[in-house]
């Protein structure tokens, strides 16, 4: 059986001399592994091999009970060629691929991902410099929401006591799963104290308009989060780290 749908592609392998294996995130079919046939011969039915972060309609043939499909068309409607000409875009660009890889199970969409995905990539490649955090941190927030993985930032993780403005000193930690208040931070060692400002968004992301150090705290954070759920840091996470943490970068 034919399937049209729309996917962005989120891993890619070489297979053999002339052919990859791809897997994409797909709008409706959730997250599947194809092999493209052919896409890296010089007169390619698919123009050239497919890479990662690109975005396209695409056809492909299950058959059942078999893991992978074969892809028959692959129609890129977005390239990301912007955003490879920028280092830290670029890195995000792939950390996005490898988060929706590590937290999407195959044949389980995800339509509200998908759509922030989008919109994501899009906005990177018209984006740079210190904005880039700014769109990186809400799309890891809606992913990790998604997948039933939010850090709790409403209440403190441990005692459950409200988050506000009472609260005088603000930590953070991974073994407890969010923000923790004043009381129950010694409980946690690899608690982190964090900033009030850091604090407010992790409480509300929503609520953007963080300034470049809070933006860059909350994502040292979330590294250290997503890498304590997948118990290792997703490949483009050091250079991110890196290229934050440097001032000059
Ligand atoms: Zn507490």
């Amino acid at each position: 059986m034919l399937t049209k749908d729309k996917g962005i592609c989120i891993r890619t392998t070489d297979y053999s001399e002339n052919s990859q294996i791809l897997t994409f995130f797909t709008r409706q079919t959730g997250k599947i592994s194809a092999i493209a046939k052919g896409t890296k011969k010089p007169k390619s039915s698919f123009g050239g091999p497919i890479e990662l972060c690109s975005i396209g309609d695409m056809v492909f043939a299950l058959k059942d009970g078999n893991k992978l499909a074969t892809l028959t068309e692959f129609n890129p409607t977005f390239f990301g060629a912007k955003t490879r000409k920028k280092l830290l875009s670029l890195n995000c660009s792939l950390l996005a691929a490898d988060l929706l890889n590590l937290f999407t199970k195959e044949h389980d969409p995800h339509p509200s991902v998908f759509n922030e995905a989008i919109s994501f990539l899009q906005k990177l490649e018209e984006s740079g410099g210190d904005k880039v955090l700014g769109l990186l941190i809400p799309f890891e927030f809606s992913i990790l929401n998604e997948t039933g993985s939010m850090p709790v930032c409403d209440v403190c993780s441990n005692c459950r006591r409200k988050f506000g403005s009472a609260w005088k000193d603000f930590y953070f930690s991974s073994l407890a799963n969010g923000l923790l208040c004043k009381d129950c931070e010694g409980a946690f060692i690899d608690r982190k104290q964090v900033t009030p400002a850091c604090a407010q968004y992790l409480n509300n992301p929503a609520n953007a308009a963080s300034d470049y150090k809070t933006l860059v705290l909350t994502q040292n954070l979330l590294i250290d989060y997503i890498t304590h759920i997948l118990e290792r840091p997703p490949r483009t996470a050091i250079m991110i780290s890196k290229l934050i943490n440097t001032p000059t970068g």
